[in-house]
């Protein structure tokens, strides 16, 4: 059997239990998993690319054959130097399928040696995702069951000085 080497791209802004239980799931797949920052995508980021690949580095230490790196440009162009012939994706709810599927067809245009292999999500993290994660957080809300202890600290950290509340306190129902 050859060596296969697959890469795991995404923003994680910032890594939940959703892209945990992927990656560790593709390391018992894959000889070696290299889980991909990429570095500034068109959304706005709530974490540094620093800090995003710190925190997946943190929470997935102590497993040998996975690897954490950032990278820019082109997923298919960093598999190529890096000599990975899989893209991991994690497939959640319905709505990932359309974006997935085209992102995937894309992809195997530019690069037809490269397979992309989607797993489909635990059920328990269906519908979790880095959006959910950031909004109950800067709105003060327990996040503690979606991100590991030390993203929930980086969560309060960044979100400390929230903003004061727009409506008085008449409107507001105190
Ligand atoms: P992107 O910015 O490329 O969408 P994300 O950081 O949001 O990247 O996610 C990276 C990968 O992890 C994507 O393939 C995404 O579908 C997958 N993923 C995110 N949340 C979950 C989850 N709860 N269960 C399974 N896969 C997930």
């Amino acid at each position: 059997m050859p060596y296969i080497k697959a890469v795991f791209p995404g923003t994680f802004d910032p890594i939940h239990y959703g892209h945990i239980d992927i990656a560790l799931r593709a390391a018992r797949l894959f000889d070696e998993v290299v889980v991909a920052v990429y570095d500034r995508p068109l959304k706005e980021l709530v974490f540094s690319p620093e800090e995003r690949v710190a925190m997946v580095r943190k929470a997935l230490a102590g497993h040998p054959n996975i690897q954490v790196m950032g990278y820019s440009g082109l997923t298919v162009e960093f598999c190529r130097k890096i000599g990975a012939r899989v893209i991991v994706r994690g497939l959640r709810v319905f709505s990932d399928f359309e974006r997935e599927f085209r992102m995937a067809l894309t992809n195997h245009r530019l690069a037809p040696e490269i397979e992309v292999v989607a797993l489909i999500t635990s059920a328990k993290y269906m519908f979790l995702s880095s959006t959910t994660v950031r909004e109950v957080a800067a709105l003060g809300g327990d996040v503690s069951f979606m991100v590991p202890p030390f993203v929930a600290e980086a969560l309060r950290e960044k979100f400390r000085n929230r903003a004061a509340p727009y409506f008085p306190a008449s409107l507001r129902g105190e």
